[in-house]
């Protein structure tokens, strides 16, 4: 099937600035940072975001964060590829690293839990929120495109864990005063066409599997939705419009607390980074 490069691009972003649009995820004068890995979903969040600024005059600040979980082979590609989109788009990018924040890198405790992708993704949200709250930025923009967001949906079914149902939403609300409200602009944007994109507009990627996503329950869950979508067309899109009736629920019910030992916000005290670190302090020392 050939794609039209023109109309697809003005589809892809009509798709994405409605979105920031219908849920005013973007004001004037706002300090947004991007959590940026150099996968095609948070390039294109970039590309869109610098667009929007563009084409509608407006005035917001756009910084890029990436984070470096300490993947030998896999994560300095991603860092490559940031840089080089960052540096063409004139956006400032900061790259962290879990190991300056923890004194260890991911390969180190790959194998402390049953999945590698539990702490790495506690410690991203953690050091993501932490640097967007240092730093005083008003948004923190994610890559998550409509099947990341179908997935989780999933996967909060798989583990009994409804009181995820409000983070189902393009913008969380600022609940408390060191959390950076989350947004994401791919929020209605299919995957595929986040893929098409880039390669249609000869964008450089990482494009790369991380070597440990086989131990995640999401990648089980994304290979379980491919099929079936593949078997009958429109499944995907109908899991996402069933959730997107439900995710305003008990959304004014959710308060966070603070950390005894970090001052981040958590549900619970200590929060699953410090409690985590404890438990991987603890194998690492003995
Ligand atoms: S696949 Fe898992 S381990 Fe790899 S970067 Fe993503 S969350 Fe981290
Ligand atoms: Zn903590």
């Amino acid at each position: 099937m050939k794609i039209e490069k023109t109309s697809f691009n003005k589809y892809v972003e009509e798709n994405v600035f409605r979105t920031i649009n219908e849920y005013n995820l973007i004001n004037q004068n706002e300090k947004i940072m991007i959590g940026v890995s150099g996968g095609k979903d948070s390039i294109l969040t970039l590309h869109m975001l610098h667009n929007y600024r563009l084409k509608n005059d407006m005035d917001f600040e756009i910084k890029a964060v990436c984070i470096d979980e300490g993947i030998e082979g896999y994560r300095e590609e991603g860092i490559k590829t940031a840089k080089e989109n960052c540096k063409k788009l004139d956006i400032p990018l900061t790259v962290y690293s879990f190991k300056e924040e923890w004194g260890y890198p991911l390969d180190d405790i790959h194998d402390v839990y049953k999945s590698t992708c539990m702490p790495c993704g506690v410690y991203r949200r953690y050091l993501l929120n932490k640097i967007s709250d240092k730093e005083n930025c008003d948004k923190i923009a994610t890559g998550h495109n409509m099947d990341d967001e179908i997935q989780s949906f999933l996967m909060t079914f798989a583990r009994n864990d409804q009181n995820k149902f409000p983070k189902f939403t393009p913008i969380l609300d600022k609940i408390h005063e060191n959390m950076t409200p989350r947004i994401k602009p791919l929020w209605k944007l299919p995957e595929k066409d986040v893929g098409i994109w880039c390669v249609i507009n000869d964008i450089p990627i990482h494009d790369e599997e991380c070597p440990y996503s086989v131990t995640s329950l999401r990648s089980e869950v994304k290979m379980f939705l491919n099929d079936i979508e593949e078997k009958k067309k429109g499944t995907k899109e109908s899991i996402f419009r069933s959730f997107e009736k439900t995710f305003t629920i008990k959304q004014e019910k959710v308060r966070l607390n603070t950390c005894e030992l970090c001052g981040q916000p958590t549900a619970k005290s200590p929060c699953k980074a410090c409690e985590i670190t404890k438990e991987i302090k603890s194998i690492i020392i003995h």
